[in-house]
């Protein structure tokens, strides 16, 4: 035990940059790393099974809905009650028009086919959802959901329109990332359908590990939407977050993308 004190003081006096190597990474917000909750749609199971459950242990996330849709505009009240205690509106399109000429898009409405959309016309449509969302919650600044990931209307993408009015846009797909990789327009995420409660933590564990940022994705919790997460594996992230607060930073997309900002201010 002498001689190992005797190390340690000798390092530590002849060169006291080595205690930085016992010094985890605090990057995000003086912790090591970064997670983001979204989830999709405005699904009424979010309010039921989501919301309770990360007020319970005092975690916020960004919840993207397209305000057409009839859930949605059925439980307008229970969102402004959302918004107000600090969850995120994030923006979704108006219609959540997506390409359907892709693979498995033949659900895509006729009038929502975006690659048909002009520039106008998607512009047009964030910022109408904007203003509806403005309304509930009195914010100024949101984030962007990509619908079904598709970024182009025709064969030009609309990032113009996306970098015009929001921080940041997420991504659907992808892993964690570090901070120097980040893509603040198209910030990849964890797509959540079917993994069981370890897979959903091994995310966790990894941006731990390598100080990233990830994003889970989800749709359904419990049900509610074809892309499911069960009951049992949503609460066991979250239970593994909330037992690892003091090393993990659990916050809605709008106050990372701001946290970020500010990191290339003071750069
Ligand atoms: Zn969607």
């Amino acid at each position: 035990m002498k001689t190992r004190v005797c190390i340690f003081l000798f390092m530590t006096v002849v060169n006291p940059l080595s205690l930085l190597c016992y010094q985890p990474n605090f990057l995000w917000n003086g912790k090591q790393c970064a997670v983001v909750l979204t989830y999709d749609d405005g699904l009424v199971v979010h309010l039921t099974n989501v919301i309770p459950l990360l007020d319970s242990v005092g975690f916020k996330g960004t919840f993207y809905i397209p305000p057409s849709f009839p859930d949605f505009q059925r439980h307008v009240e229970e969102w402004k009650r959302v918004a107000a205690t600090g969850h995120e509106l994030g923006n979704h399109t108006l219609f959540h028009p997506c390409n359907s000429s892709l693979p498995g898009r033949e659900w895509v409405p006729m009038e929502y086919r975006l690659e048909c959309y002009s520039m106008k016309r998607i512009s047009d449509e964030i910022e109408l959802a904007n203003f509806i969302l403005t309304t509930l919650d009195g914010k100024k600044s949101r984030t962007f959901a990509y619908t079904c990931g598709d970024r182009m209307v025709g064969t030009v993408s609309y990032h113009e329109v996306i970098e015009y009015n929001f921080p940041a846009a997420r991504g659907v797909g992808g892993n964690g990332v570090t901070y120097a990789e980040i893509d603040k327009y198209n910030i990849p995420s964890v797509v959540v359908n079917g993994q069981s409660g370890d897979e959903l933590i091994a995310h966790v564990e990894n941006a731990l590990q390598n100080n990233h940022l990830v994003v889970f994705l989800f749709h359904g919790v419990g049900g509610g939407h074809a892309y499911n997460c069960s009951l049992d594996a949503h609460r066991a992230l979250i239970s593994y977050l909330n037992q690892r607060k003091n090393v993990i930073w659990v916050a809605p997309l709008v106050e990372v993308a701001e946290f970020l900002k500010q990191k290339v201010l003071v750069r």
